[in-house]
């Protein structure tokens, strides 16, 4: 299935990461069809662990450090408490100083309401608002270093990125400081909209906002170096393989049989697609269409 995907004016698929500006936002057409399963070339589903066999598992938020602020961010010393976030990853077995740093760098407080603001720094997934969740710090962060570890001859940063379900949009800022360029689609307008305020004051001007339905991919910034999700299906959509560049890799969570989900690794390599399937993980699903 060929995505037809609405070229948005004033871009070229063919311009390079920096010249692409799609208008903003952009409406992406509801899909047609479901997403088809991909031919598997190799797989290693004997690598599959579970995230406590490699330390990912979960803090419980009582009894932990409560951020020190007085409403949503407003005369908040979150630059500490990011740190010992930071810190808490690497002891998790984070390891990419890029990732870390830009984890660093990211006032996550600034996503949830403000209600939540006490748990924002927590190891743990908080609801956004209508039914979705800001996933939590280690997981964006295994995910984003499994992407850069998958890069081409080494770069100081991945090229153009596509992410799939920007939600409050705080993955997608992460991602702009380890990205020449990222495109992050949301398929609810509420969030899309929510995801815009949320970062606007960031004036991140490689970070696109897109509003459609993602599992078209988004044709007119392919080739893209990386692609994220943030939500998982029973397959990988098509178009997200088609769209993905040569050497280039994919990161999702994708449901195996008897619906529990893991996160899998789509490298695309000049011989073809490699699939490798690795820890448990829980996800929002992956809906076709758009809505409010
Ligand atoms: N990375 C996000 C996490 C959002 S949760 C953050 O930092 O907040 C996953 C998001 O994927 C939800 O907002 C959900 O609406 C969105 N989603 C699900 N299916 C989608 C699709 N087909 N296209 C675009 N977004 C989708």
């Amino acid at each position: 299935m060929k995505p037809t995907l609405q070229p948005a004016p004033n871009s070229s698929p063919k311009a390079t990461a920096g010249a692409v500006r799609p208008a903003f936002p952009v409406r992406l057409p509801v899909p047609v069809g479901g997403p088809v399963a991909i031919k598997v070339i190799a797989a290693c589903a004997g690598s599959v662990r579970t995230s406590a066999q490699i330390g990912l598992k979960s803090k419980p938020a009582k009894g932990s450090q409560p951020v020190q602020g007085t409403s949503a961010g407003i005369g908040l010393d979150s630059g500490a408490v990011r740190a010992r976030m930071v810190h808490k990853l690497q002891l998790q077995g984070v390891a990419d100083a890029q990732v870390l740093a830009a984890m660093g760098l990211v006032e996550r407080h600034r996503f949830v309401d403000s209600a939540l603001v006490n748990q924002a720094y927590e190891d743990t997934s908080l609801p956004i608002g209508l039914g979705q969740t800001i996933s939590k710090p280690n997981v964006v962060a295994r995910m984003l270093e499994l992407l850069l570890e998958g890069r081409q001859g080494a770069p100081d940063k991945l090229g153009r990125v596509l992410e799939i379900g920007t939600g409050c949009g705080y993955q997608a800022a992460v991602l702009s400081h380890l990205a020449r360029e990222v495109y992050s689609i949301e398929r609810l307008r509420g969030l899309h909209d929510k995801a815009r305020e949320n970062l606007r004051f960031l004036r991140l001007p490689n970070l696109h906002l897109l509003y459609g339905d993602g599992m078209l991919g988004y044709a007119r910034g392919a080739p893209y170096a990386a692609i994220i999700a943030a939500a998982g299906g029973e397959a990988i959509p098509p178009a997200w393989i088609e769209q993905l560049a040569v050497g280039g890799r994919l990161v999702a969570p994708l449901q195996a049989a008897g619906g529990a989900q893991a996160l899998v690794v789509v490298d695309k390599t000049p011989q073809g697609i490699r699939q490798t399937l690795l820890e448990a993980v829980h996800f929002v699903p992956l809906k076709s269409g758009t809505s409010y």
